[in-house]
């Protein structure tokens, strides 16, 4: 449930403001603070889950449903014809800053690759 200490937590519990895309019954979208692209969204589960690795198999429905915001969220930003890109940061070599799964949904301008 709810983590006292985290961000997103915060974000979900509206003890922090916060530039909502999309609401669901499950998940969040939200406008990146610092945004690396002209569309930055990241979407969270309202469930506090550290990262992937702390996934269990009970949370396949959950993913799922990401996943589907995660398509809204191109459509109302306007991107899913062009692309976007998709990222989750896991652990420390991925610097990942913030322990609640998020998804980033990059989009707006052409991506390279590889990923820094
Ligand atoms: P990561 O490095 O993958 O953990 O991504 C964390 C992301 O959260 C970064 O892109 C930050 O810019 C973003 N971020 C940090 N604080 C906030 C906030 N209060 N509202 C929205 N995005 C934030
Ligand atoms: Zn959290």
């Amino acid at each position: 449930m709810e983590q006292a200490d985290c961000l997103f937590c915060r974000i979900v519990a509206q003890k922090n403001p916060a530039g909502v895309v999309l609401e669901t019954p499950t998940t969040l979208a939200l406008r990146d603070i610092n945004p690396q692209a002209p569309v930055h969204v990241l979407v969270i589960p309202k469930e506090h889950i550290g990262s992937i690795s702390a996934l269990e198999p009970r949370h396949a429905e959950l993913v799922s449903q990401i996943h589907e915001t995660i398509k809204a969220v191109a459509r109302s930003e306007k991107v899913e014809s062009n692309g976007y890109r998709v990222v989750v940061n896991n652990g420390r070599d991925a610097d990942q800053t913030v322990r609640h799964l998020h998804y980033h949904v990059l989009g707006g301008r052409r991506m390279s690759w590889p990923p820094g």
